[in-house]
């Protein structure tokens, strides 16, 4: 309510009232009705064995505080999400997303991890292209899961090539004919 209130306050046209004010003039006009477009984003923080099912603990809506795990799950049903990856410490570490599209950084991130060429064996092309190595949406997008490669061995990697990740970075590429190659990511 605060963020539309602001929003609505903002849209005000410049005069002597202060910005509080111009907040309860827009909060009277929408208790009257006159003004219908809620549109406001809401972040909820939830682990993911509550998103699962697996335990109730409380979700956390920011700004407001914990909501109970049902309305944690019922609010992420209905929203884009990203992962947030913890350490042992519970710090954030990284962040993940649900949509296929990786972000610059992720890209950056792949580009430099692979000293910017194709991460196929053998090859010495530039990356012109970055592959969910495990398909999206199995494959998550996340820097873990994307490599940079040529337009060629794109290509060849979905016509038939089978390439798994371990998690030191070392990828096994499996050729139609059962040849097996593995690579290691760049070494600064
Ligand atoms: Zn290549």
């Amino acid at each position: 309510m605060f963020q539309q209130l602001c929003k609505d306050a903002r849209s005000l046209p410049t005069d002597d009232r202060t910005t509080d004010q111009k907040r309860s003039d827009a909060l009277l006009d929408r208790l009257r009705g006159t003004k219908r477009d809620w549109n406001v984003r809401t972040f909820v923080t939830v682990s993911m064995e509550t998103l699962m099912g697996l335990t109730n603990d409380p979700g956390h809506l920011a700004g407001y505080g914990p909501i109970a795990a049902d309305t944690a799950r019922e609010l992420a049903m209905h929203g884009p999400w990203r992962g947030i990856l913890l350490d042992q410490y519970r710090h954030a570490t990284a962040i993940t997303t649900d949509t296929y599209r990786p972000t610059a950084l992720m890209k950056e991130f792949a580009h430099a991890s692979a000293g910017g060429t194709c991460t196929a064996p053998g090859c010495a092309s530039p990356i012109q292209e970055y592959d969910h190595i495990t398909p999206w949406p199995a494959g998550h997008t996340t820097p873990a899961n994307l490599q940079g490669l040529c337009r060629w061995h794109h290509h060849r990697k979905h016509d038939n090539y089978t390439v798994t990740r371990d998690p030191d970075g070392t990828s096994h590429w499996t050729t139609p004919t059962g040849r097996h190659y593995t690579t290691r990511p760049f070494e600064y």
